[in-house]
């Protein structure tokens, strides 16, 4: 089935209740039929809810359909974006590895590699986006997983998919793609070779703003990858504190499980089955919303191009944009609704975003209504000025976040407060 039809059907088996809309089982708890089938399910020999905190049926539905959207075998659903990376990292890397992260992330994703895991004894090292093969050189024995986007934040890069997944299978690292802004209506990492895709579904997923989400997807066979793998040995060993179960043993997608039989489990960053819902809402127009969101911002991005006081636009379905060939090889259907512009300094950046009327400044990105942000003075404050200058964010950089309106009435919007 194509994307659209999946994003509408997929998961959901409408004969049990009849309803058309997925029902919200707002349940922290599930009755067991009786002790024995209790502890058939602790011990997986039947899989069924237990506890929302590992699973739900809302969730599940959007688990399902997410999966089916990205070409994946399995996914997990969790509170945010935030949690779904921290659980992709702690799935695989403890005290004493190493992870291998793309210097223009977003700026959570910035923080969380370069200072939060780094209490809990995980290095994170960095290479250049616009210079992948830069990462084979800080490959050792103890790392554990390379983490990009397919397209970064705020500058607009695209990620050269072939040279980081030739690398990473030569040393046997898993790859995991952050996939938020392309969505897999316009980019698919999975087909493209990578292990894990994650996801905020807080931005497009949800399209309307409305809750916080993140999921992780796994491709199928993985379990090719981490079998009799030395990287991944915690995988291939007895779960002591899954009363010795090895992940690579099961005929279940390892990654997905693990992160929910161990981190749900200990970590609790469970979405809320009506948080689920609104995702599976969100779900059900994505593939319409990310092709009227492409064909906003390429107009916006094509007006900012001709504008004298704009030095530079990255979009790169521009084919003026440094990106535009890896684009055309990896996206289909256009390049999604983030851009961002050069002024000629932070004042100037400042001005004009105090000036926009319809476009919101707010720090959200997704949204179906457009947002301007001055990435330096808010999203990436907390960045030091060599960690601004590696993530290539100046002061005159200006956000866009395209959003459904009129795209003649954000052009408008924009000459004015250019003027
Ligand atoms: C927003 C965002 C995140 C973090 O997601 P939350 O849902 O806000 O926790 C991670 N990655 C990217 C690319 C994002 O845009």
């Amino acid at each position: 089935m194509k994307q659209q039809t999946l994003a509408l059907h997929y998961g959901y088996d409408k004969d049990v209740q009849g309803t058309m809309s997925v029902p919200i089982y707002q349940t922290t708890a599930y009755e067991f039929r009786d002790t024995t089938h209790a502890s058939n399910l602790f011990e997986l020999k039947e899989l069924g809810n237990i506890y929302t905190r590992l699973m739900n049926p809302t969730t599940d539905v959007f688990e399902k359909r997410f999966a089916s959207l990205e070409g994946g075998v399995a996914s997990i659903g969790t509170a945010s974006g935030m949690s779904a990376i921290f659980y992709a990292i702690a799935n695989v890397a403890e005290a004493g590895d190493n992870i291998i992260v793309a210097k223009q992330v977003y700026g959570g994703t910035t923080t969380l590699t370069g200072h939060t895991i780094k209490r809990f004894g995980i290095e994170s090292r960095y290479f250049d986006i616009e210079n992948p093969k830069e990462l084979e050189a800080l490959i050792d024995d103890k790392t554990k997983i390379i983490i990009f986007e397919s397209i970064t934040n705020p500058n607009v890069t695209v990620a050269d998919f072939d040279v980081i997944t030739e690398i990473a299978n030569r040393y046997n690292i898993l790859t995991c793609v952050d996939n938020t802004v392309a969505t897999p209506i316009h980019c698919k990492p999975l087909e493209l070779g990578c292990d894990i895709v994650v996801h905020s579904t807080s931005k497009y997923t949800i399209g309307q703003g409305s809750a916080l989400g993140g999921v992780i997807v796994e491709r199928e066979n993985l379990s090719d990858k981490l079998k009799n793998n030395h990287r991944y040995y915690h995988f291939n060993e007895p779960d002591e504190s899954y009363h010795g179960l090895i992940y690579t043993d099961l005929p279940l997608p390892p990654f997905v499980l693990r992160v929910r039989l161990s981190l749900l489990r200990d970590l609790g960053s469970a979405p809320s089955p009506f948080n689920s819902w609104l995702h599976i809402q969100g779900l059900e127009t994505l593939a319409i919303r990310m092709r009227e969101h492409s064909s906003n911002a390429l107009k916006v991005a094509q007006f900012l191009e001709a504008h004298p006081k704009v030095k530079k636009v990255n979009y790169p379905a521009l084919k003026s944009d440094r990106f535009y060939n890896l684009a055309q090889k990896y996206f289909k259907g256009g390049c999604s609704g983030l851009l961002s512009f050069e002024l000629e300094n932070k004042e100037v950046a400042n001005m004009v975003a105090n000036k926009t009327e319809l476009f919101s400044l707010v720090v959200n990105i997704g949204d179906s209504k457009s947002i301007i942000t001055h990435p330096a003075s808010t999203t990436h404050q907390q960045l030091s000025s060599k960690e601004l200058i590696e993530s290539g964010i100046s002061g005159g950089l200006i956000r866009l976040s395209i959003g459904l309106e009129d795209a003649n009435d954000l052009i408008d919007d924009l000459i004015q407060a250019l003027a």
